[in-house]
């Protein structure tokens, strides 16, 4: 039966596998709700969007996706707070973000009003599917790909933009040790390393099963030009502590502009926390943690939120970090975090 809601067409799922899953012990992004929003591009525009059930997509083989790798995606989470309510955390900046991926990887930009009315569509029908335990929550991947065919190496003419869900737990499960990368790396200058891009995470996958040989569980990628400056990790920023001040790297055409690390930053000036946006070379980092200034090093992303870093590994020495007890890392999660569930005061307007 076909139902509609904020003009977006429902159809229904038989039968929920809801039951099957443990909401007590979920990992990372790995079980999928009952319905998925599916919106195609064709004859030059966008179609209605449509919630149906999860299902299996069926593509050409000559379709580009798999030839050119036109492929886009964002990572969002939906929050339910204890009265059983349901927020986003700054939806919008997501949709900009995939239009801006989009326009980068020449695919069409999607209308505002499809991933909005689209995604609060999909939540209503699966909203028995956002978790409610402490930690959890539900992990939303909007994506677009090229699904028009042809071996012509060039734009596709017809595109795929789906919105799944998985209810999921932590994205690390205990403490995160970096590698401070040297040979590989991530982006460059002029190509596509602020989108979201498929091909970017391809290319870390390498280096980083590399880094785990040795023990890592990240890359920390530095500027390709002669690695000498922190940029980014696998999915998430990086901040410094040197001393009281917190550092981050600007956002250039190599750094996905996350929404996590400019949120920490506003909430860490309104901590009174002092930052600096600047470029922070590898060897201010070594001399900071030879001499005992290097405070704290965090990741920051939606889906790791605040993930602090144990210890980095540069050069074949391995630097620990101590362990403080009023960290930045831990003040910053629990305010992000009490934003996002809805259990404090929302300053900046972020809530959705
Ligand atoms: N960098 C990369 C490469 C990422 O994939 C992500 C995750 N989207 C981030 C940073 C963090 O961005 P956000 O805070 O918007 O999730």
């Amino acid at each position: 039966m076909e139902a509609v809601m904020n003009n977006v067409t429902i159809e229904k799922a038989k039968t929920s596998k809801i039951k099957d899953v443990d909401f007590d012990n979920l990992s990372f992004g790995s079980i999928y709700t009952d319905h998925m929003l599916v919106c195609d591009y064709k004859n030059g525009q966008w179609q209605a969007p449509k919630v149906v059930p999860y299902q299996p997509i069926t593509l050409d083989p000559s379709s580009k996706i798999f030839h050119y790798g036109q492929s886009i995606f964002e990572g969002m989470k939906a929050y339910k707070d204890e009265s059983g309510s349901v927020w986003l955390f700054r939806p919008l900046e997501n949709f900009k973000r995939l239009n801006k991926s989009a326009k980068r990887m020449a695919m069409p930009e999607l209308p505002e009003s499809y991933f909005m009315d689209g995604l609060t569509t999909l939540l209503h029908v699966d909203s028995d599917w956002i978790p409610q335990n402490a930690g959890s929550s539900l992990y939303i991947r909007p994506f677009m790909f090229a699904s028009g065919n042809g071996f012509h190496a060039s734009p596709a003419d017809e595109y795929k933009f789906i919105i799944c869900c998985a209810p999921s737990g932590s994205y690390f499960s205990g403490k995160v040790k970096v590698l401070i990368e040297k040979q590989y790396s991530r982006a460059a200058n002029g190509g596509v390393g602020f989108a979201k891009t498929g091909g970017n995470y391809a290319g870390q996958f390498y280096p980083t099963r590399l880094a785990a040989e040795k023990g890592y569980q990240q890359v920390i990628w530095t500027d390709d030009n002669n690695h000498e400056f922190i940029e980014e990790a696998g999915a998430m920023n990086v901040f410094v502590r040197i001393n009281d001040t917190l550092l981050t790297a600007p956002t250039n055409d190599r750094i996905l502009d996350g929404i996590t690390r400019k949120s920490i930053l506003d909430i860490a000036e309104d901590e009174g926390i002092k930052t600096e946006i600047r470029k922070v070379s590898v060897k201010e980092v070594v001399d900071a943690a030879k001499n005992g200034s290097l405070k704290e090093m965090f990741g920051a992303g939606t889906a790791a939120v605040v993930s602090p870093i144990s210890a980095f590994g540069y050069e074949g020495v391995d630097y620990d970090l101590p362990e403080l007890k009023d960290s930045y890392a831990s003040l910053l999660k629990k305010r992000i975090t009490d934003i996002q569930y809805n259990r404090a005061e929302d300053k900046f307007g972020w809530r959705h």
